[in-house]
């Protein structure tokens, strides 16, 4: 069942690819999963954007995928160093380099660098704590009629257990926060689905 339910997804990660994916399953990088993907590809194919903003690179999986799956011209943001290295490498070895931007830098403090832009697609993946800041930062250079695709919104399904640790609580109390600021953000409609970690659609009223 899971190897059917899988194949229906009909995700074909070349094998480059599959080499992140270990990587990060070894290295415990929060990269997004099948399901996920699969959601973000079909995003893509209906939309068909022509610039994308990632907020969160890691090691470059999910804008590789990007990447493969579209034209689009990619401007992807992060601040970890190792990450950066593993990204730039990622991307080279890909061949999409070309058209994709590394951004280094805490995501809240390089708005700068991309004022001027407009991305018809935004994705937002990086620390839940900001997720509010990120979202009321970069909405301003999203096209009149673009998409802001939020990721981890069931945050593991924490939301609906007791967390003990404080610090987690503290972040599982950021997504419920942050949930709620979308389906009562006045200019944007949100649609919140619980595929892979709970991922949101948000766009202009
Ligand atoms: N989008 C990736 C996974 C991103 S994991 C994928 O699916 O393949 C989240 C990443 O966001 C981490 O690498 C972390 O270092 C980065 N990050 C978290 N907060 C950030 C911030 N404020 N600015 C830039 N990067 C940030
Ligand atoms: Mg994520």
């Amino acid at each position: 069942k899971d190897i059917y339910q899988h194949n229906l997804l009909n995700i074909n990660y070349n094998g480059y690819l599959l080499k992140m994916k270990e990587y990060a399953e070894t290295n415990d990088v929060p990269i997004m999963q099948d399901e996920g993907i699969a959601f973000l590809i079909m995003l893509l194919k209906v939309k068909r954007p022509k610039r994308i903003l990632e907020i969160g690179s890691a090691i470059g999986f999910s804008s590789s995928v990007m990447a493969l799956n579209s034209d689009a011209l990619i401007d992807t943001m992060e601040r970890d160093l190792k990450m950066i290295s593993e990204c730039k490498k990622n991307h080279e070895a890909l061949g999409i380099s070309n058209r994709i931007q590394l951004i280094e830098g805490d995501a809240l403090e390089t708005f700068e660098k991309v004022k001027d832009n407009k991305y018809d697609f935004i994705f937002i993946d990086a620390a839940k704590a900001q997720y509010i800041n990120f979202f009321e930062m970069y909405k301003t250079v999203l096209t009149e009629d673009g998409i802001i695709l939020s990721d981890n919104l069931y945050f593991h399904d924490l939301l609906f257990e007791e967390v003990n640790n404080r610090d987690l609580r503290q972040l599982v109390r950021k997504v419920g926060k942050y949930n709620d600021f979308l389906i009562n953000h006045q200019e944007f409609e949100t649609h919140i689905f619980k595929i892979g970690d709970g991922v949101g659609v948000s766009t202009r009223k």
